[in-house]
């Protein structure tokens, strides 16, 4: 069989499309040469070797060496130089190349092929001493520390030695005569360390190279960073072997890395950087500052390559155009100039930053270079989240001091506070503040809205603070474990360090990390590429998208950012204001329907003022709103002035409102009375709230002459009969409010689907519903019995040992939630064909969730606001 593949003059066996043989930097080093650039000629040893090697108790292949030498020979002959030949050597470069590029893996050993007699040969030919020794310590430098594994500082005291000696301070100034000290200086190190000669032999230097390669696939950092990057083992790395060129020849020699745009910004410029008289690894080193490539770039005192070498710059910018056409992408490109000549020697789509990736997708849209679809496909979604939020700026100095779960995107920075209230009246003298929690609830709201950022201590990615902070786009930390808060005290411990209240932390929600101080930040800018991505992305998706919200400013947030109505509105979170908690708290002490009652009446006002304002910033779009879903208990009073505020209103003592809140108390309240069963067992709080809905409906119905049409969503149903019960008071209040009103709405009801036996008796379900909406954050929290506020102790390490591959309260476990609502969704239409499918789980705003959401064919998918665009460009991404 084939295992080595030449490229470059005019013998071209690989391509582009072969990046599975031949790894990323072979196939495209076949695919530069075929398209007429000037690649230097060399070879590439196939990915197949290295898997024949390691299931061969690491032996190569039988007929590999023999292929090699062919290869090599061709080479030889395309140069007219040969290799380990004492007058005209022929020097290689050997670099690593796996499908995807893998920094932990053997990179590059360059100028193989020298040794005590080669280097007289390439002194000759070159005519420059200096140049032939300066590259045979180089290549034993290299060559040591990656194939030997010498200690790369061993090489650097010899030179620093040498320099020492010689008075000088720069590399540059050492003479010929300098690198023939360095050179001997090495070669006795090396025997030091290793027990053997450096060896001499190019052929034993170059198979002792290739061995490196394919034995760094196993090393410990290359096995990090598959098991990181979900890279199988069994793709294997394959080889480079290439003619080497030199940009460290003279003046009219250079090197350099550039990316065809800026990879910052995508701006349409040629961005990077090159050093004339250079070898490749100088760029990067940073011993000597690399110049800009453009004039337009360079700042006083800089030389762009663009005025220093105006032939071979201007042969680069049509390469650009060239890589760019065939390509269709932004490329990271190496070259380098030998004699004036340039040389390619790598091209790959470059990174970029999320900013970039919008620019770049839609300008080449525009350009033509691809299509429409091409550029929604092109945009990564997470990424959209960056670009929505403030960053932490990549150049600023920092070191976290704690790690919790990325909650919520976006960086915050401000002072520690310790409860709501004080982030709040903080906030109002204009100070930004931080709330560090042990863990959130509803009666933090007001203060979470304060802060510019929220931390706790416990909780997971659907915890109370996490649901909420992403609703608000407000960053988040949550589940910081290793963090210990103690209110008495105001101060937080973590990482040795004492923060009090009062002093700065900065987060950063997109990756979890706390710091210390503050860290600086970038702001985001909303170009209008946003815009226009989001519009054709609009063009091809099939899902519809609404917002989980309930305030009027986060409605405000959901319609700027897209949204095609609400998925879900919390009631409950209507409930903590505090002008209306009195009465709520009222509501849940009294001991009587009629003391019931008397409350309600008091929130009905306040909950038909905020449906009024929904449907009026939702004009025309579906709004569904979920009736009271939470146990009673998290409502109750705890501060003794609120226990006697309650007791007042009601006429009762203190001691029987102590009372009255220990029997609502619950041992298990995520399942207990909560969801449904508070419909079935105090109807009255449904009727008022369904009252509100339809009093609300009616007033807009009137006034506009275009009703909204509600819908209303029972939670946490799991037998038939629950929805049954709770859509006839539903239903008996609309006739109410429409025979007082004179006035007709239509109107829906519908239910959540986030208990299993909701899933697996949907079709029984569907008969007494308009709509399912899958709750995915109570079906992943019953389906694995997994506490959505205590997973996010344990889950993290569940993920870090590979047990589950994500948190699946943030991505949607598609073997057995997913095959739950798949279940759902095929029973739910097998009855009713029509049946309108949404999700309103946090998965709602998660990009492969929502591929899993385009599969079932669910009819729309909510998300909290800031998510609204991610989920736009995952849904179109999805029916592409
Ligand atoms: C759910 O359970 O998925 C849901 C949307 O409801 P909540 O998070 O309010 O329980
Ligand atoms: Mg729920």
């Amino acid at each position: 069989s084939k295992w080595v593949y030449s490229f470059g003059a005019g013998r071209n066996e690989g391509s582009a499309q072969m990046r599975n043989l031949l790894g990323g930097k072979g196939a495209n080093l076949a695919e530069m040469a075929s398209i007429g650039l000037p690649v230097p000629p060399g070879f590439t040893i196939t990915t197949e070797v290295c898997t024949a090697y390691y299931e061969n108790g690491r032996q190569y292949p039988a007929e590999l060496r023999e292929q090699v030498a062919e290869a090599l020979a061709r080479v030889e002959t395309a140069v007219g130089l040969k290799f380990g030949d004492h007058q005209k050597p022929l020097l290689v470069s050997v670099r690593s190349g796996a499908r995807v590029s893998m920094p932990g893996m053997m990179d590059t050993v360059l100028n193989l092929g020298l040794n005590d007699q080669t280097v007289d040969g390439l002194a000759n030919a070159s005519g420059d001493a200096r140049f032939a020794w300066d590259s045979y310590r180089r290549f034993i430098q290299m060559f040591g520390s990656v194939v030997l594994d010498v200690d790369h500082h061993r090489f650097e005291e010899i030179i620093e030695h040498v320099k020492l000696d010689r008075g000088v301070l720069e590399d540059t100034e050492l003479t010929a005569q300098d690198w023939h000290r360095v050179v001997a200086g090495y070669k006795d190190m090396v025997e030091e360390v290793t027990g053997e000669p450096f060896p001499q032999d190019p052929e034993a230097q170059l198979w002792g190279a290739i061995g490196a390669v394919f034995g760094s696939w196993m090393n410990q950092r290359a096995n990090t960073y598959r098991r990181l990057h979900d890279i199988p083992e069994s793709w294997g790395t394959a080889v480079n072997v290439q003619a080497m060129v030199f940009g460290n020849m003279g003046s009219d020699c250079a090197t350099g890395v550039c990316f065809t745009r800026d990879p910052s910004t995508g701006e349409n410029i040629f961005y990077g950087e090159y050093l004339i008289n250079a070898q490749g690894e100088d760029v990067v080193a940073g011993i000597r500052t690399p110049q800009p490539m453009s004039e337009a770039r360079a700042k006083p005192g800089e030389r762009s390559m663009e005025a220093a070498m105006p032939a071979a710059y201007a042969e680069l910018v049509q390469v650009r155009a060239t890589l760019e056409k065939h390509y269709h992408d932004m490329q990271d490109i190496e070259f380098t100039v030998q004699q004036n000549k340039l040389y390619m020697l790598q091209t790959r789509n470059g990174k970029r930053t999320a900013a970039a990736s919008l620019k770049i997708a839609v300008d080449m849209a525009r350009e033509g270079l691809i299509d429409e679809k091409e550029a929604v496909q092109r945009v990564n979604p997470a990424a959209l989240d960056q670009l929505l939020h403030p960053t932490l700026d990549p150049s600023a100095k920092r070191s976290a001091i704690a790690k919790g779960l990325p909650a919520s995107p976006g960086a915050a920075c401000g002072v520690i506070v310790f409860s709501a209230d004080e982030a709040e009246a903080r906030a109002q003298k204009g100070e930004a503040v931080i709330l560090v929690r042990i863990e959130t609830s509803p009666e933090d709201i007001h203060g979470m809205h304060a802060a510019k950022g929220i931390l706790t201590t416990r909780g997971g990615m659907t915890s109370h603070a996490a649901v909420v902070a992403r609703g608000m786009g407000r960053p988040c930390v949550a589940g910081a474990g290793s963090i210990t808060v103690d209110y008495a005290s105001q101060a937080l411990m973590a990482g040795g360090r004492t923060l009090r209240g009062g002093e700065t932390i900065t987060l950063d929600g997109a990756t979890g990390e706390v710091f210390a101080g503050t860290v600086a930040m970038i702001e985001p800018k909303l170009s209008g590429d946003f815009a226009t991505l989001m519009e054709w992305a609009d063009k091809v998706r099939r899902l519809k998208v609404r917002a989980n919200a309930e305030t009027p400013v986060d409605a405000d947030t959901a319609r700027k950012f897209g949204a095609e109505g609400i998925g879900l509105c919390r009631t409950e979170h209507m409930f903590f204001d505090p002008e209306r908690i009195g009465a709520v708290r009222q509501m849940i002490m009294a001991e009587t329907e009629q003391g019931r009652r008397a409350a309600l009446a008091r929130l009905l006002p306040f909950q038909r003022a905020d449906f009024l304002d929904l449907f009026r910033i939702m004009a025309g779009l579906p709004v569904t709103i979920r009736l009271l879903d939470p146990p009673l208990h998290e409502f109750l009073p705890h501060a003794e002035h609120e226990l006697a505020e309650v007791a007042e209103t009601l006429g009762a003592d203190v001691e029987a409102m102590k009372r009255r809140a220990a029997e609502l108390s619950e041992a298990n309240p995520m399942l207990g009375h909560r969801g449904c069963r508070l419909g079935v067992t105090f109807p009255e709080i449904y009727e008022m709230q369904a009252r509100a809905i339809f009093e609300a409906a009616v007033a807009i119905g009137k006034e506009t002459h275009k009703a909204p049409v509600p819908e209303i969503m029972i939670p946490l149903v799991a037998m038939t009969r629950e929805l049954e019960i709770t859509r006839a008071m539903v239903d008996k209040v609309a006739q109410q409010v429409f025979a007082e009103s004179g006035y007709h709405v239509t109107y829906q009801v519908g239910t959540m689907i986030e208990l299993p036996r909701a899933a697996l008796i949907a079709d029984r379900i569907a008969e007494a519903a308009d709509f399912f909406s899958f709750g995915t954050n109570d079906l992943t929290q019953t389906v694995f019995g997994l506490s959505r506020d205590d997973a996010g102790k344990f889950l993290p390490t569940y993920v870090e040992k590979g047990i589950l591959p994500k948190d699946p309260f943030v991505s949607i476990d598609i073997d057995g939630v997913g095959a739950l609502v798949r279940i759902a969704a095929e029973k739910g239409r097998g009855v009713k064909p029509d049946l309108k499918l949404g999700i309103c789980g946090e998965h709602g705003g998660d990009p492969a969730s929502i591929h899993f959401c385009e599969s079932v064919g669910l009819d729309y998918v909510s998300c909290s606001p800031y998510r609204v665009p991610v989920a736009r460009l995952a849904a179109a991404q999805a029916a592409l």
